[in-house]
């Protein structure tokens, strides 16, 4: 089992044992609850604060079971894994791949191809790297990246087509933040006043805490211990996304070979940025964002993000300063170098 799952599998126990605990409350408490789970391969977790909406909370788990095994790569008969074995014939998908796909294109031409769904070839091959902890032959990697090419996908209503039979689409940059979206968009409709939405570090939260203050989010100091942090926002009814290079990689000589990958190169991106985090109202802007900032750099990433609407971004960058748009302070993002 993976090394991240274990640690996820723990944390999942603990939160259960308090979850124990917390069934004690009685009826209509504003004690939180919270339940957790291992998707995706990480570990997820919803809190609301009042148990009569436990069930809501268990529809949400099989709805991340279930777009799980959608937008899988690596799941047989997914969407994803049916459109990457097509051999450049159409596939018909469900309306949420469908939807997915085109959030994913939309960014993807945003970025002119830095940030690319259809970089799945290349991901698999870092992944593989990081599993065996080896640096893959330049030879491996620049095949690979001929692969890569957003506009190779075709799509018609429910059928999209992989024009290139040798490339692979990987959601995996944008995914949680779509799931974050739809379970919120669930709960809400069944009337929950108040849930954080915890997907892996993708957060979404559900209008302030029942008290009526903010949700304060903390934010992972790169390569410290997991739950050390560096700064937090405040935040109500809003995203808050983090990609950085701490999460997935390996070291070898000396040198981090992580998981955000630069389709120029088709080498880890080596951009001086330890972590993006993106601010949005739709979890999966922010997620898409937080990876398609990261490759863009900290400058070019601020310029973009500032004509944004509705978007801020902070970058903690190796020296250990923190670059920020104008309106990140207002969340309370302070400090560094
Ligand atoms: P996570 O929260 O899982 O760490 P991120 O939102 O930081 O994910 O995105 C990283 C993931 O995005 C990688 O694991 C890979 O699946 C995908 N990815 C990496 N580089 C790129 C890229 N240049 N364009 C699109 N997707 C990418
Ligand atoms: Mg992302």
């Amino acid at each position: 089992m993976k090394r991240l799952l274990k640690k996820a599998l723990a944390a999942a126990c603990m939160i259960t044992i308090v979850t124990g605990l917390v069934s004690c409350s009685v009826p209509g408490s504003t004690e939180p609850v919270t339940k957790s789970g291992a998707y995706f391969d990480t570990l997820i977790s919803i809190t609301v604060y009042d148990r009569r909406y436990s069930d809501e909370v268990d529809h949400c788990f099989s709805m991340a079971d279930r777009f799980d095994r959608l937008f899988s790569m690596n799941k047989k008969s997914s969407d994803i894994w049916r459109i990457n074995h097509a051999k450049g014939q159409p596939v018909n998908v469900s309306d949420d791949t469908a939807k997915i796909i085109r959030d994913g294109l939309k960014y993807s031409a945003i970025s002119d191809g830095a940030f690319d769904i259809t970089i799945g070839r290349l991901t698999s091959v870092w992944e593989k790297a990081r599993e065996k902890k080896e640096i893959p032959s330049d030879d491996l990697v620049k095949e690979a990246l001929s692969t890569v090419d957003y506009r190779n996908v075709l799509i018609d209503g429910n059928k999209v087509t992989l024009k290139n039979p040798d490339a692979m689409i990987d959601l995996g940059g944008i995914a949680k933040g779509y799931i974050a979206d739809r379970m919120k968009s669930y709960l809400k409709k069944h009337h929950v006043p108040s849930a954080l939405i915890n997907l892996g570090g993708n957060v979404l939260v559900i209008g302030d805490k029942p008290d009526g203050s903010h949700y304060r989010i903390g934010i992972q100091e790169p390569f410290a211990s997991e739950g050390t942090t560096v700064t937090e926002v405040a935040v109500s009814d809003k995203s808050v996304v983090t990609s950085g290079i701490y999460e997935r990689y390996f070291k070898k000589n000396g040198k981090i070979y992580h998981h955000i990958i630069d389709t120029g190169t088709g080498y880890p991106e080596e951009n001086g940025i330890k972590s993006v985090t993106v601010i949005s109202k739709k979890s999966v802007d922010g997620d898409a964002l937080s990876t398609v900032l990261f490759v863009l750099g900290s400058d070019k990433g601020i310029e973009k993000a500032e004509k944004m609407d509705g978007i801020e971004c902070a970058y903690i960058l190796s020296d250990g300063s923190f670059k920020m748009t104008s309106g990140m302070k207002k969340y309370g993002f302070s400090g560094g170098k």
